[in-house]
């Protein structure tokens, strides 16, 4: 990651989910097939690109604890493709868990640190290693107030889906040179 929000000074900055995830996606990004990089920050997030895939599809992260794959067209969030979120809940100094999910499996955790990354940052890294590779493309569809998008794989697929709004199909693969 070449640069460090500004928000990221101090402590305080550290233990946010942003902070969290800033961190280890610096310590994790050659498990990614396609690299994470910092493209957007915010006050309270970060929007990541990944190496070699559209800019069209991003993950913003932030610090209330969203963790979500989107895909962004003609400027507005067309649609989510995964979202990997978490509500902090602390029980006590060393026992965190999720309220969305988490209380109700009875997992906790250690730390912040702990549950933000086994609970969002990991399955997020495995989805993108899944979801993202071989020769895909992005479909965009949409009518009247209705909007999706999805990863297709095959020609065969995108033929029986033209009839549904498919407003066009973008490649996900791109050319390093392509990226800003
Ligand atoms: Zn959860």
């Amino acid at each position: 990651m070449k640069y460090l929000p500004e928000w990221w000074n101090g402590k305080a900055g550290m233990d946010t989910v942003c902070g969290i995830s800033y961190n280890w996606l610096a310590e994790h990004r050659y498990d990614f097939s396609f690299k994470p990089e910092v493209v957007k920050k915010r006050q309270n997030s970060i929007i990541l690109a990944f190496r070699g895939i559209s800019r069209h599809l991003t993950c913003k992260i932030d610090n209330s604890g969203s963790v979500e794959i989107r895909v962004v067209f003609r400027k507005i969030t067309w649609d989510l493709l995964a979202d990997f979120d978490v509500s902090i809940v602390k029980d006590s100094v060393d026992d965190f868990h999720c309220g969305i999910c988490g209380a109700k499996r009875g997992k906790s955790y250690s730390s912040k640190k702990e549950l933000v990354e086994k609970h969002c940052l990991i399955p997020f890294q495995k989805w993108v290693n899944l979801n993202l590779k071989g020769n895909k493309s992005i479909l965009i569809f949409g009518s009247k107030g209705n909007t999706a998008a999805k990863l297709s794989v095959s020609a065969r697929k995108l033929q029986h889906l033209s009839g549904k709004n498919l407003i066009c199909v973008l490649q996900l693969h791109v050319q390093e040179k392509h990226l800003k």
